[in-house]
């Protein structure tokens, strides 16, 4: 079982997480986790692991599987995301693993989700990802720098809200200072950031800055970095990115706005569009470029029926 055990309170880690370890005879991971979930761990044989060790812990709850025994392997957050859920499956297909059958020898797994820390965090400053947003994890340990600053600008320069995990370390301390730079060529200096360290830990800090200053703000190891769109706006502490009602409803009174009708496509989406690009008359070139979409793209819409 790959067991997310939330942010780190006992208060957010959901039943079937509780359950999950209750059941198992082995639980192996980080010893922070270890010590969450220390109620429920009494006699049962315990491995504890170092940070570094992700593949050993997956090779062990192997080993442990193998010989018939109920293996918990726990994992902050969500195990399947930045967790253990990925170097499990690697060991185990490595290791001629299939899923059940039938057989006397199989091994099953089970995923247990979690909230991940892009949710806990998101959770304690507002609604900053209430519109499309992604994860990129700042940690070079694994990922070469190219592949993180090429998705950093990929991710920047198409308005996503960011959730930036592993944002420095001690060893790791330049890359937050590239993100911001590659950031800054998409985005204003006023976007907001949030920073939220230890969230729902005994240590929660959460602190408000802006995409200028950031760097200036106190980031560790259990920081996750949120990063505004550019509609994303602060008030009275709390973060908020608007999901679009405004396009579409006078937001005050909740009237819809001329030309646009509730529970239809705006007037610019998918088929107002298409249609504004055909009467437009303008060439390929020049709606690509006022789009920022691919020339083939707008060809392909203009060719369409
Ligand atoms: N599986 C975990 C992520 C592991 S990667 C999850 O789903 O949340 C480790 C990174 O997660 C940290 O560097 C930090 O960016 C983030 N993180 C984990 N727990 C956190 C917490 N309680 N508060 C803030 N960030 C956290």
């Amino acid at each position: 079982m790959l067991v997310g055990l939330g942010p780190g309170s006992v208060e957010h880690m959901s039943a079937r997480a509780r359950a999950a370890i209750a059941e198992a005879d082995t639980v192996i991971g980080y010893v922070t986790y270890i010590r969450l979930v220390a109620d429920l761990v009494q006699g049962k044989e315990v491995i504890k692991k170092s940070m570094t060790e992700e593949l050993d812990r997956a090779i062990e709850a192997l080993a442990r599987a193998r010989l018939g025994r109920k293996v918990a392997l726990i994992s902050s957050g969500d195990a399947g995301v930045y967790g253990m859920a990925g170097p499990t499956f690697e060991v185990l297909f490595q290791a001629g693993w299939t899923p059940p059958s039938g057989q006397p020898d199989d091994i099953e797994v089970e995923i247990v989700p979690g909230a991940s820390a892009l949710n806990s965090c998101a959770a304690l400053v507002g609604a900053p990802l209430t519109h499309d947003f992604c994860a990129i994890s700042l940690s070079d340990l694994l990922t070469p720098w190219p592949v993180i600053a090429r998705r950093l600008d990929a991710a920047a320069s198409a308005d996503f809200v960011v959730a930036l995990y592993n944002p420095k370390s001690g060893r790791r301390a330049r890359q937050i200072v590239e993100a911001q730079r590659l950031f800054l060529a998409h985005r204003s200096p006023d976007t907001p950031v949030a920073l939220v360290k230890s969230a729902y830990r005994p240590r929660q800090r959460v602190e408000f800055s802006t995409l200028a200053r950031m760097c200036e703000a106190d980031i560790g190891m259990l920081t996750t970095v949120l990063i505004g769109n550019s509609n994303t706006y602060l008030r009275d502490g709390l973060m908020v990115t608007p999901r679009g009602y405004a396009n579409k409803y006078e937001v005050g009174s909740g009237d819809t706005r001329d030309g646009e009708q509730a529970g239809r496509s705006l007037t610019s989406g998918l088929e107002g569009w298409l249609a504004a690009l055909r009467a437009s008359g303008e060439n390929v070139e020049a709606l690509a470029r006022r789009y920022g979409l691919p020339p083939q793209y707008i060809a392909a819409a203009l060719a369409r029926e």
